[in-house]
Protein backbone atom coordinates (compact mmCIF):
# COMPACT_ATOMS: atom_id res chain seq x y z
CA UNK A 1 0.00 0.00 0.00
CA UNK A 2 1.63 3.38 -1.16
CA UNK A 3 2.40 5.46 2.12
CA UNK A 4 -0.28 8.06 1.39
CA UNK A 5 -2.87 5.49 1.01
CA UNK A 6 -1.73 4.20 4.77
CA UNK A 7 -1.91 7.88 5.86
CA UNK A 8 -5.26 7.94 4.73
CA UNK A 9 -6.58 4.97 6.03
CA UNK A 10 -4.81 5.62 9.81
CA UNK A 11 -6.25 9.63 9.27
CA UNK A 12 -10.36 8.26 8.70
CA UNK A 13 -10.04 5.38 11.36
CA UNK A 14 -8.24 7.89 13.33
CA UNK A 15 -11.37 10.54 12.93
CA UNK A 16 -13.85 7.66 13.16
CA UNK A 17 -12.83 6.37 16.38
CA UNK A 18 -12.98 10.51 17.14
CA UNK A 19 -16.64 10.31 15.90
CA UNK A 20 -17.28 7.40 17.87
CA UNK A 21 -16.13 8.50 21.37
CA UNK A 22 -17.86 11.81 20.75
CA UNK A 23 -21.00 9.76 20.21
CA UNK A 24 -20.38 7.44 22.97
CA UNK A 25 -19.99 10.40 25.51
CA UNK A 26 -23.07 11.76 24.02
CA UNK A 27 -21.25 15.18 22.65
CA UNK A 28 -23.22 17.14 19.80
CA UNK A 29 -21.38 17.99 16.78
CA UNK A 30 -19.34 21.38 16.87
CA UNK A 31 -21.33 24.82 15.21
CA UNK A 32 -21.08 25.38 11.95
CA UNK A 33 -18.29 27.96 11.52
CA UNK A 34 -20.27 29.95 9.73
CA UNK A 35 -22.16 31.21 13.00
CA UNK A 36 -21.26 33.59 15.09
CA UNK A 37 -22.96 33.42 18.53
CA UNK A 38 -23.40 36.97 20.40
CA UNK A 39 -26.13 35.22 22.81
CA UNK A 40 -28.98 32.52 23.36
CA UNK A 41 -29.04 29.27 24.64
CA UNK A 42 -26.36 26.63 22.88
CA UNK A 43 -29.74 24.09 22.40
CA UNK A 44 -31.33 26.94 20.04
CA UNK A 45 -27.72 27.51 18.28
CA UNK A 46 -27.50 24.00 17.38
CA UNK A 47 -30.58 23.62 15.67
CA UNK A 48 -29.56 26.84 13.72
CA UNK A 49 -26.36 25.07 13.34
CA UNK A 50 -27.86 21.69 11.75
CA UNK A 51 -30.51 24.11 9.70
CA UNK A 52 -27.60 25.55 8.14
CA UNK A 53 -25.63 22.53 7.31
CA UNK A 54 -28.46 20.87 5.33
CA UNK A 55 -28.00 24.11 3.05
CA UNK A 56 -25.86 23.72 -0.47
CA UNK A 57 -22.83 26.12 0.55
CA UNK A 58 -23.91 28.01 -3.24
CA UNK A 59 -27.51 28.97 -1.60
CA UNK A 60 -26.66 29.47 2.14
CA UNK A 61 -25.87 32.85 3.51
CA UNK A 62 -22.03 33.30 3.91
CA UNK A 63 -22.09 34.48 7.57
CA UNK A 64 -25.43 33.72 10.19
CA UNK A 65 -25.08 36.11 13.62
CA UNK A 66 -27.20 34.35 16.18
CA UNK A 67 -28.17 37.05 18.64
CA UNK A 68 -31.30 36.70 21.81
CA UNK A 69 -33.86 38.68 21.89
CA UNK A 70 -37.18 39.16 23.74
CA UNK A 71 -39.27 37.47 21.22
CA UNK A 72 -41.25 34.20 20.20
CA UNK A 73 -39.92 32.11 18.12
CA UNK A 74 -36.66 32.93 15.55
CA UNK A 75 -36.61 35.64 13.02
CA UNK A 76 -34.36 37.63 10.58
CA UNK A 77 -33.29 40.73 11.33
CA UNK A 78 -33.59 42.53 7.88
CA UNK A 79 -30.95 45.50 8.53
CA UNK A 80 -28.15 42.92 9.86
CA UNK A 81 -28.68 39.91 8.16
CA UNK A 82 -29.03 38.35 12.00
CA UNK A 83 -30.92 35.50 13.25
CA UNK A 84 -32.50 36.22 16.12
CA UNK A 85 -33.57 33.58 18.81
CA UNK A 86 -36.71 33.95 21.08
CA UNK A 87 -38.72 31.91 23.57
CA UNK A 88 -39.33 28.48 22.09
CA UNK A 89 -37.15 28.76 19.06
CA UNK A 90 -35.98 25.58 19.92
CA UNK A 91 -39.13 23.62 19.28
CA UNK A 92 -39.69 25.08 16.09
CA UNK A 93 -40.25 23.11 12.88
CA UNK A 94 -36.73 22.68 10.30
CA UNK A 95 -38.62 24.33 7.97
CA UNK A 96 -39.00 26.87 10.02
CA UNK A 97 -35.49 27.53 10.63
CA UNK A 98 -34.56 27.26 7.15
CA UNK A 99 -37.37 29.72 5.57
CA UNK A 100 -35.11 32.13 8.41
CA UNK A 101 -31.86 31.46 7.33
CA UNK A 102 -33.57 32.08 3.62
CA UNK A 103 -34.62 35.57 4.61
CA UNK A 104 -30.47 36.00 6.43
CA UNK A 105 -29.27 34.71 2.55
CA UNK A 106 -31.86 37.61 1.01
CA UNK A 107 -30.96 40.35 3.54
CA UNK A 108 -30.65 42.90 0.34
CA UNK A 109 -31.78 46.81 -0.06
CA UNK A 110 -35.10 47.33 -0.16
CA UNK A 111 -37.57 49.75 -1.26
CA UNK A 112 -39.19 52.44 1.23
CA UNK A 113 -42.30 53.51 -0.96
CA UNK A 114 -44.72 50.83 0.64
CA UNK A 115 -46.67 49.46 -1.94
CA UNK A 116 -43.32 48.91 -3.56
CA UNK A 117 -41.80 47.49 -0.28
CA UNK A 118 -45.08 45.14 0.35
CA UNK A 119 -44.83 43.45 -3.57
CA UNK A 120 -40.74 42.75 -2.67
CA UNK A 121 -41.91 41.56 0.65
CA UNK A 122 -44.36 38.72 -0.35
CA UNK A 123 -41.65 38.15 -3.44
CA UNK A 124 -38.93 37.60 -0.33
CA UNK A 125 -41.83 35.38 1.67
CA UNK A 126 -42.70 33.31 -1.73
CA UNK A 127 -39.23 32.79 -2.45
CA UNK A 128 -38.47 31.70 1.60
CA UNK A 129 -41.26 28.91 1.40
CA UNK A 130 -39.95 27.49 -1.75
CA UNK A 131 -36.28 27.47 0.09
CA UNK A 132 -37.88 25.76 3.20
CA UNK A 133 -39.61 23.13 1.15
CA UNK A 134 -36.41 22.30 -0.84
CA UNK A 135 -34.07 21.78 1.83
CA UNK A 136 -36.54 20.17 4.51
CA UNK A 137 -37.71 17.96 1.60
CA UNK A 138 -41.66 18.68 2.21
CA UNK A 139 -43.62 21.18 0.79
CA UNK A 140 -45.99 21.19 3.64
CA UNK A 141 -44.23 24.36 6.18
CA UNK A 142 -44.59 25.43 9.62
CA UNK A 143 -47.59 24.15 12.01
CA UNK A 144 -50.86 24.77 13.26
CA UNK A 145 -52.72 27.68 11.96
CA UNK A 146 -49.26 28.74 10.29
CA UNK A 147 -48.92 26.07 8.06
CA UNK A 148 -48.68 26.50 4.13
CA UNK A 149 -49.07 23.46 2.06
CA UNK A 150 -47.15 24.66 -1.38
CA UNK A 151 -49.27 21.98 -3.21
CA UNK A 152 -52.39 23.56 -2.32
CA UNK A 153 -51.98 27.67 -2.22
CA UNK A 154 -54.82 30.15 -2.01
CA UNK A 155 -55.87 31.46 -5.32
CA UNK A 156 -55.06 35.12 -5.86
CA UNK A 157 -57.27 37.38 -7.37
CA UNK A 158 -57.50 40.97 -7.83
CA UNK A 159 -58.86 42.09 -4.30
CA UNK A 160 -55.97 40.00 -3.26
CA UNK A 161 -53.94 41.82 -5.12
CA UNK A 162 -55.55 45.34 -3.93
CA UNK A 163 -55.17 44.74 -0.26
CA UNK A 164 -51.70 45.42 -1.26
CA UNK A 165 -52.59 49.21 -0.41
CA UNK A 166 -53.34 48.57 3.45
CA UNK A 167 -51.22 47.97 6.32
CA UNK A 168 -53.28 44.53 6.76
CA UNK A 169 -51.62 43.46 3.38
CA UNK A 170 -50.77 39.27 4.25
CA UNK A 171 -47.23 39.15 2.37
CA UNK A 172 -47.10 35.34 3.54
CA UNK A 173 -50.48 34.86 2.06
CA UNK A 174 -49.50 36.13 -1.58
CA UNK A 175 -46.41 34.61 -0.84
CA UNK A 176 -47.36 31.39 -0.86
CA UNK A 177 -48.75 31.75 -4.65
CA UNK A 178 -45.32 32.11 -5.86
CA UNK A 179 -43.69 29.23 -3.90
CA UNK A 180 -46.39 26.93 -5.35
CA UNK A 181 -45.57 27.79 -8.38
CA UNK A 182 -41.90 27.84 -7.95
CA UNK A 183 -41.60 24.29 -6.19
CA UNK A 184 -44.38 22.96 -9.00
CA UNK A 185 -41.53 24.13 -11.80
CA UNK A 186 -38.57 22.92 -9.34
CA UNK A 187 -39.31 20.59 -6.45
CA UNK A 188 -35.51 20.30 -5.67
CA UNK A 189 -32.78 23.32 -5.38
CA UNK A 190 -31.72 24.40 -8.81
CA UNK A 191 -31.19 27.12 -11.21
CA UNK A 192 -34.56 28.93 -10.23
CA UNK A 193 -34.27 29.27 -6.69
CA UNK A 194 -30.55 30.46 -7.48
CA UNK A 195 -31.85 33.03 -9.99
CA UNK A 196 -34.75 34.37 -7.28
CA UNK A 197 -32.24 34.29 -4.56
CA UNK A 198 -29.35 36.28 -6.89
CA UNK A 199 -32.38 39.31 -7.70
CA UNK A 200 -32.27 39.59 -3.99
CA UNK A 201 -29.38 39.61 -2.15
CA UNK A 202 -27.47 42.07 -3.99
CA UNK A 203 -27.23 46.06 -3.62
CA UNK A 204 -28.79 46.51 -6.71
CA UNK A 205 -31.52 49.15 -7.62
CA UNK A 206 -34.53 47.82 -5.86
CA UNK A 207 -34.17 50.12 -3.08
CA UNK A 208 -35.19 53.33 -5.30
CA UNK A 209 -38.26 51.52 -6.75
CA UNK A 210 -41.38 53.71 -5.52
CA UNK A 211 -44.14 51.70 -7.29
CA UNK A 212 -45.20 48.07 -7.69
CA UNK A 213 -44.57 48.01 -11.11
CA UNK A 214 -40.67 49.84 -10.87
CA UNK A 215 -40.04 47.06 -8.01
CA UNK A 216 -40.57 44.38 -10.17
CA UNK A 217 -38.97 45.83 -12.78
CA UNK A 218 -35.93 46.44 -10.87
CA UNK A 219 -36.42 43.10 -9.36
CA UNK A 220 -35.95 41.71 -13.35
CA UNK A 221 -32.75 44.04 -13.66
CA UNK A 222 -31.05 42.43 -10.50
CA UNK A 223 -32.00 39.12 -11.88
CA UNK A 224 -28.59 37.13 -13.60
CA UNK A 225 -29.12 37.42 -17.68
CA UNK A 226 -29.23 33.33 -17.47
CA UNK A 227 -32.44 32.94 -15.53
CA UNK A 228 -33.88 36.43 -16.64
CA UNK A 229 -36.82 34.88 -18.81
CA UNK A 230 -37.80 32.12 -16.75
CA UNK A 231 -38.43 34.34 -13.90
CA UNK A 232 -40.28 37.46 -15.85
CA UNK A 233 -42.59 34.07 -16.94
CA UNK A 234 -42.72 32.91 -13.43
CA UNK A 235 -43.61 36.42 -12.39
CA UNK A 236 -46.61 36.68 -15.13
CA UNK A 237 -48.29 33.47 -13.80
CA UNK A 238 -48.40 35.47 -10.26
CA UNK A 239 -48.87 38.92 -10.49
CA UNK A 240 -51.81 41.14 -12.27
CA UNK A 241 -50.50 42.73 -15.59
CA UNK A 242 -50.51 45.74 -13.90
CA UNK A 243 -47.62 45.50 -12.26
CA UNK A 244 -45.83 43.70 -14.98
CA UNK A 245 -45.51 46.75 -17.46
CA UNK A 246 -43.36 49.72 -15.61
CA UNK A 247 -45.34 52.39 -17.96
CA UNK A 248 -48.60 51.94 -15.88
CA UNK A 249 -49.34 54.00 -13.17
CA UNK A 250 -49.38 51.38 -10.31
ZN1 LIG B 1 -40.71 35.02 6.18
Amino acid sequence: MPVNARWAVALSAGVLAGLAALVARGEPPPLDARLSVRGGSLPAAQRASAALARIPARFAPARVRLEQRPILGVECERETGSLLLGNSAVELPDSVWLHELAHVRMHGARPQAPLAQRVLTAFEEGVADHYAAVFSGSPRLGFGAEQRDLRQPPSLGPSDWASLAFPSFDPHRMGWGLAAALYAAEPRAGALLETALACLDGTGPLAEADTPARAISSLLASCPESGKQRMRDVLNDWLPPAFLNESSPP
